[in-house]
């Protein structure tokens, strides 16, 4: 498997360091998270690229106002409830609306990342929900 510092030679965002506890602990493995355009940013629009380690995933959750992730490397996954997973590589857009339950992350072969865009942060924080299980994640290729 490649490590993550082969990964980040061919990625054009920064890798940033571990998330912080508050974030990692609603994903399954290490995620890596680094602040392009901060929280707190008088735009309203936080920016971050997000790296997952392969296996990485965030738990199932939702944007009370929708997020855009623009994938900047490697091979992942994007899931909605009750639909089938679409499969992410460098380049993909994905558009994920308003309270649409879903999660995303690595494939189990593959590090991945993306740019995650708050689409409008003033409709809440995001909403934490239970985990993808090795049972639902373990079904992809
Ligand atoms: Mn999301």
């Amino acid at each position: 498997m490649e490590n993550k510092e082969d990964f980040s030679e061919k990625v054009i965002f920064p890798v940033g360091p571990k998330a912080p506890d508050d974030i990692a602990k609603n994903f399954i493995g290490t995620v890596y998270l680094h602040a392009l355009v901060p929280y707190d940013s008088p735009l309203k629009h936080p920016i971050s690229h997000v790296v997952f380690e392969p296996r990485c995933r965030n738990n199932w959750h939702k944007h009370p106002g929708g997020q855009i992730l623009l994938v900047t490397g490697g091979r992942g996954w994007y899931q909605e409830e009750g639909k089938d997973a679409r499969e992410l590589h460098t380049g993909d857009v994905v558009e994920i609306l308003p309270d649409i339950k879903h999660w995303h992350g690595a494939a189990a072969d593959s590090w991945f990342a993306h740019i995650a865009m708050e689409a409008d942060v003033l409709a809440g924080p995001t909403q934490w929900l239970e985990p993808v299980t090795d049972e639902q994640y373990d079904k992809l290729r």
